[in-house]
Order: structure tokens, then sequence, then C-alpha cells
């Protein structure tokens, strides 16, 4: 169930690759305290490394919260996650 529910997020991840931050998450992600984000982007869930660190990524809005979605630091492979509204 946990497995499937991340596959769902990275499928969603891919459909909005190209697209550029969505300025009302970025608001929202840019709210967050500092520390909070760092730990949020070194906390990433990549299907070939399991945890690792995002980079290059865009921040978008979801009905749960913010989406982040952009590469694995270590593979390259496309990641995401979603960070839920507090
Ligand atoms: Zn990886």
């Amino acid at each position: 169930m946990e497995l499937e529910f991340r596959l769902l997020i990275i499928k969603k991840a891919g459909v909005f690759a190209m697209s550029v931050s969505d300025i009302n998450a970025e608001k929202k992600w840019r709210k967050l305290p500092k520390e909070l984000r760092q730990r949020l982007i070194q906390n990433v869930f990549c299907t070939k490394c399991f945890e690792t660190t995002i980079v290059d990524y865009s921040v978008l809005d979801d009905e749960h919260g913010i989406l982040l979605t952009g590469k694995c630091k270590t593979c390259g492979k496309d990641v995401a996650r979603v960070v839920e509204d507090a």
C-alpha cells in the first residue's frame, strides 16, 4: 500500500516534470523554517537508493500540501515527495 502510494507520487511528478515551480507552493515552501526544509530535501525516497537528497527540484501545489519534484542526488533518477500541510 505504501509503495503503491509512492509510485503514484512518482507518476504524478513525471507529469509535472517540465513545469516550473508553482508560485503558491513556493510561498508555502518558503514559509517553512529553513532547518525543516533542509531536513525534508535530505529525506526523499528514491526507488534505487531509498533515502536520498533531492536536487534541481521544483515546488508544486498539491491537494495535500506541496509536492517537491526533482532528481536523486546519487543516481539522477526522478524523485518526489509530498510535504503535507501542518
Ligand atoms: Zn537514487
